[in-house]
C-alpha cells in the first residue's frame, strides 16, 4: 500500500506511520527524521536544512525533493511506503504526482489526522527530549520521575529548539498556509481518509486500520 500522512505537526503522523509501517511492512519515510539524522551527522544537507528548521520554517522544495526522490527509487519501496511529513506544499505533492507518474504507479490513500491548534500546543510545548540517550517525556502527559531529569541516564533534559511555543505557532502558521490546501488537492482526487486524532494513541491507530480497512 502506498500511503501518505497528512496533518498538523504534533498531530502523531509519524507515531501512526511508525505503527502501520510494522503492521503492513512497508518503510517509513519521514523527511523530518532525514533531516534531523543529516543535522545530527553534520551533512551539507543538514547545515542547511537546521537553519529552516530551527526556525519553524520549512526547509526548501528542491532540497527536500531530492532527498525523496532517492529514497522512493530505492528497492523496499516497491511494494508500498508510508510517507510522513511529505509532501508538505502544493509544489511537492505535484512533483511527487509526476515522479509516481513516471513509475507507473499511485498513492493508494492520504490519511489525514485532524487535531485543533490548541490541543497541538498543548502537546508539543510539553515535549522534552533527553540530548545524551535520546529518550522522550512530556511535562503532562509522560513527565519524568525526577523533574528536568531523564528517567533512562540521567541527563537534564531539554525542549527541542523547533518545540518551542513561539516556534510552534509558527510551525501551525505553516502548516494553515502551506501544507492545508493539500487536503483539498487530495480530496478532489478521492484520496482523502480523515481520523480525528484523540489523545490516545491506540484509539487514534485502532481508527486509522479502521478506515485503511487493513
Ligand atoms: P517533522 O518531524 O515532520 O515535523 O519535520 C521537522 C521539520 O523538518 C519541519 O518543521 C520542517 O522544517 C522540516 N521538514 C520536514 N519535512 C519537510 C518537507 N516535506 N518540506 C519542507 N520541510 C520539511
Amino acid at each position: 500500500m502506498k500511503l501518505i500522512m497528512l496533518g498538523a505537526p504534533g498531530a502523531g503522523k509519524g507515531t501512526q506511520a511508525a505503527k502501520l509501517s510494522e503492521k503492513l511492512n512497508i518503510p517509513h519515510i519521514s523527511t523530518g527524521d532525514i533531516f534531523r539524522n543529516n543535522i545530527k551527522n553534520g551533512t551539507e544537507l543538514g547545515k542547511k536544512a537546521k537553519e529552516y528548521i530551527d526556525k519553524g520554517m520549512l526547509v526548501p522544495d528542491e532540497l527536500t525533493i531530492s532527498i525523496v526522490k532517492d529514497r522512493l527509487m530505492q528497492e523496499d519501496c516497491k511494494n508500498g511506503f508510508i510517507l510522513d511529513g511529505f509532501p508538505r506544499t502544493i509544489p511537492q505533492a505535484e512533483y511527487l504526482q509526476k515522479a509516481l507518474n513516471e513509475m507507473g504507479t499511485d498513492i493508494d490513500h492520504v490519511v489525514n489526522i485532524d487535531v485543533d491548534d490548541g490541543e497541538i500546543i498543548k502537546r508539543m510545548s510539553g515535549r522534552r527530549v533527553c540530548p545524551n540517550c535520546g529518550a522522550t517525556f512530556h511535562t503532562v502527559f509522560k513527565p519524568t520521575k525526577t523533574e528536568g531529569t531523564c528517567d533512562l541516564c540521567q541527563a537534564k533534559v531539554i525542549q527541542r529548539e523547533d518545540d518551542k511555543e513561539e516556534t510552534v505557532i509558527s510551525r501551525l502558521k505553516t502548516y494553515h498556509e502551506q501544507t492545508e490546501p493539500l487536503i483539498d488537492f487530495y480530496s478532489k482526487k478521492g484520496k482523502i481518509l480523515t481520523v480525528a486524532g484523540r489523545k490516545e494513541i491506540e484509539e487514534t491507530s485502532k481508527a486509522v486500520l479502521e478506515v485503511l480497512g487493513v
